[in-house]
């Protein structure tokens, strides 16, 4: 793996920078995942995003990387999720209360149930809803949000100086989202597709293996050389035909 260059762009600690106009804020599991955050747009813009928030407890330390990079967080505009499962959302509040001009963007197939307060697909299992509410303090509800942009399949976000295409991949979750920049070869996938051949599990609630198959072989048409999954490894100077590799090694499972 290829090491980031770090930037700094005031006083204080650089954040690292995977490639121009994308910054690396690694997630700090608990007993439960918390994803990474990654910030996208040239910080001259002033026009940036955060894809993705984040376990609940773990948006502190988030904005105050941001910060201590040198960023303003009026800078960033807009927080886009990959999908909305509880360890990508549940900082959301906390980081709202910081930026409350932030706008929430999510595809429309999440987005609808989230404006309706329908958790399920937060939760992805009743078992686990429970769990987390007792462990976590949460109440039914809490992720009841407005939605400020419904994302839809093959839109085109100019955003920051970088141009990002939204590929709806389903099957981890009805709504999940890659951001695709295809400048810079640079693919964000959320929990589709990992390093090291894993993918993102589909027993949860909306999820589904044919259909996160199809989605997968979909991902392996783009020419990749950036992979920003939600969680382990990033991966720089991907190997060709990796997507469609561990496509091939899952099949067996994905039906
Ligand atoms: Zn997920
Ligand atoms: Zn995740």
């Amino acid at each position: 793996m290829t090491p980031f260059n770090l930037k700094r762009f005031g006083k204080g600690k650089p954040m690292p920078e995977i490639t121009n106009g994308v910054y690396f804020i690694p997630g700090q599991d608990e007993m439960i995942p918390d994803s990474h955050v990654y910030v996208i747009g040239m910080p001259s813009s002033q026009d940036l995003s955060m894809v993705d928030a984040g376990l609940m407890g773990k948006g502190g330390y988030k904005m105050q990387t941001i910060q201590k990079a040198g960023i303003k967080l009026s800078d960033i505009k807009r927080i886009i999720m990959t999908h909305t499962h509880l360890d990508h959302i549940g900082c959301i509040k906390e980081i709202r209360e910081q930026m409350p001009h932030a706008e929430l963007w999510i595809h429309e197939e999440e987005a609808d149930p989230i404006e309706k307060g329908d958790e399920r697909g937060v939760y992805g299992m009743e078992m686990f809803r429970s769990m987390c509410q007792t462990e976590y303090g949460l109440k039914s509800g809490d992720f009841k949000l407005k939605v400020d942009r419904k994302l839809k399949e093959g839109e085109r976000l100019d955003m920051g100086g970088l141009s990002w295409e939204v590929l709806h991949i389903p099957g981890h979750s009805a709504g999940s989202v890659a951001l695709y920049e295809r400048s810079q070869k640079v693919l964000i996938p959320g929990d589709v597709v990992y390093a090291d051949y894993a993918i993102g599990r589909f027993d949860l609630h909306g999820a589904e293996g044919s259909v996160l198959k199809k989605s997968l072989l979909r991902l392996a048409e783009l020419e990749v050389e950036i992979l920003l999954p939600g969680h382990n490894r990033v991966v720089k100077g991907l190997k060709p035909g990796y997507i469609r590799d561990t496509a091939k090694q899952w099949a067996p499972y994905l039906r």
